[in-house]
């Protein structure tokens, strides 16, 4: 969701005349759009911030602005550390993002909705996100989302399909749907399945994926639907965050690690081939080893093809924080080197397994890696690189697995067709 707001405020700032530098340092305006899930994240800003007010001393017309979670959340210990930022928006405050800008830069801005949807037509990019949902109804323990994005909020289907219209007229191949919980979604009698096969059906040339989903609203509709239809890629990223239902029900997550299992059983068996990715957290407060162990053993018998593992963090005011049993933090640390380590063993013979096979490649441009490399990803979501022409670059093609690491694989074209009517 940051990078798909980011992407939208650099729009507008170049629309209205500014051009991107490398460096922050050579900036007239610096904008840092914050996220605050984690205690590392917050420590990246005040560490971005620490070098970055001093240069407003030397450099007068130097202006930062900080957006996102992290202004929800600590709006006073910005305005005590650093009274000399500029610009201070929270997520609620996003929407007026051009007026703010407007008394900051003297320059015009148009609103931030109006570039919400614009693609530029020369992008070399042919993947898009569309927000389809913002905030979430759910309050786990851990969590300080709920807090600092508010309740749940469903964009209309009529919206959405008119978005994804004017997305796929310029060009665009593929398109990541998001929201906290993504298959909460409902507006009036359209539910999640009911969205994702409308999309499906009405742009059967276009790639679609979605993220994230939460496994207690997880119907068995969806997977139908996926099963149906081949534009839906077969990528599924439902959190299990630990695999200890007595950790589960502390995190108030409404789910029991048997459910879980069974859903991703379900969505195994109809979608074959299907990519699941999880996010997991280790050294929640109360968490035995026995717990820990239970989350490896969860991680085992899934084999998640990727996993975003995280140790936890204390997020103010949320219920966790007032947890007995806190776990010391080099544990959580050594957990979650342990846990690292197994994901990294499971997904290189997963890679190693799936070689030889044949799979459909969105190709986004070249690879940095060889001057012939094409970089690309599979509808299952892998990042892949193999040699091809330039101008291939924006199409699906189908490739044959050769080589794997860990985190991508190399292949070779097998079909120089446009798979899908481009
Ligand atoms: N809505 C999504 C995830 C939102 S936050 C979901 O429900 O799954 C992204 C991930 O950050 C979470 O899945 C969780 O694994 C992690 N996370 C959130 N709060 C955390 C905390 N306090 N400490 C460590 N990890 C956390
Ligand atoms: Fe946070 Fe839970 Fe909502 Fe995900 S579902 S955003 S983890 S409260």
């Amino acid at each position: 969701m940051n990078e798909y707001e980011s992407s939208t405020v650099s729009k507008m700032l170049e629309a209205a005349g500014f051009t991107m530098v490398k460096n922050p340092d050579q900036a007239e305006l610096v904008l840092l759009n914050t996220c605050t899930v984690r205690d590392q994240a917050d420590e990246k800003v005040w560490n971005r911030l620490d070098n970055l007010i001093p240069q407003k001393r030397k450099f007068k017309a130097k202006k930062v602005a900080v957006l996102g979670c992290m202004v929800e959340a600590q709006r006073d210990a910005f305005l005590k550390r650093y009274p000399q930022i500029d610009l201070l928006l929270s997520p609620a405050q996003l929407k007026n993002i051009g007026t703010e800008l407007e008394q900051v830069t003297n320059r015009n801005f148009d609103s931030y909705e109006s570039y919400e949807y614009v693609h530029e037509a020369n992008s070399s990019l042919f993947k898009s996100y569309l927000p389809i949902q913002t905030g979430c109804n759910f309050n786990c323990t851990y969590c300080i989302v709920p807090a600092v994005k508010g309740r749940e909020v469903n964009h209309s289907p009529e919206t959405l399909l008119n978005k994804v219209d004017s997305l796929v007229r310029s060009g665009v191949r593929e398109v990541t749907l998001l929201g906290q919980t993504i298959n909460s979604y409902r507006w009036e009698k359209t539910r999640f399945a009911d969205l994702l096969e409308s999309l499906a059906s009405n742009y059967p040339s276009t790639w679609f994926r979605f993220l994230t989903s939460h496994p207690v609203l997880f119907d068995l509709r969806i997977i139908d639907v996926m099963s149906h239809y081949k534009n839906l890629c077969p990528f599924v990223h439902i959190p299990a965050q630990s695999g200890s239902d007595r950790i589960l029900r502390s995190m108030k997550r409404g789910y029991t690690v048997s459910k879980y299992l069974d859903l991703i059983d379900r969505i195994r068996e109809k979608i074959p081939g299907a990519c699941i990715s999880t996010d997991m957290i280790c050294g929640f407060p109360g968490e035995t080893e026995e717990d820990f162990k239970q989350s490896l053993n969860l991680m085992q018998r899934v084999r998640f093809e990727t996993a975003f593992m995280f140790f936890y963090s204390e997020r103010k005011e949320t219920v966790a924080a007032g947890m007995q049993d806190s776990i010391p933090v080099e544990l959580r640390k050594q957990r979650l080197q342990q846990m690292i380590d197994l994901q990294m063993d499971l997904q290189s013979t997963i890679y190693q397994e799936r070689l030889g096979g044949i799979v459909e490649v969105l190709v986004e441009g070249r690879a940095r890696r060889g001057k012939d490399f094409l970089k690309a990803r599979s509808a299952g979501n892998f990042p892949v690189f193999f040699e091809g022409d330039s101008n291939l670059i924006g199409s699906i093609q189908k490739v044959r697995l050769i080589h794997a690491s860990s985190h991508s694989f190399k292949a070779e074209l097998i079909s120089q067709e446009r798979l899908l009517n481009a």
